[in-house]
């Protein structure tokens, strides 16, 4: 007479847990996987990212630019001494 009583909370048991796996899954597709490996590659090269020269602020490509102090940028060496004195 127990098992009657026990058998539809095991096959209760067994559905949520058969559930939660189907659900899972499903979620795991579609954000975890694909996104952020296609988004960092993309985000870490940023080939064309433009910035502006702090002396004259003319646009140029960020891999064309010469770092300055504080995290400024120049066109060019001449302007980058020009800003800051050295
Ligand atoms: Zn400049």
């Amino acid at each position: 007479m127990k098992y009657l009583l026990l058998l539809p909370l095991v096959l209760l048991a067994l559905w949520l847990i058969l559930r939660q796996r189907g659900s899972h899954r499903v979620q795991g597709k579609d954000p975890a996987h694909h996104k952020p490996e296609a988004v960092d590659p993309t985000a870490a090269q940023s080939p064309t990212e433009i910035i502006e020269c702090a002396r004259c602020t003319v646009h140029l490509p960020r891999t064309d630019a010469v770092a300055g102090l504080h995290g400024l940028h120049y066109c060019s060496l001449a302007h980058r001494q020009d800003a800051e004195g050295a």
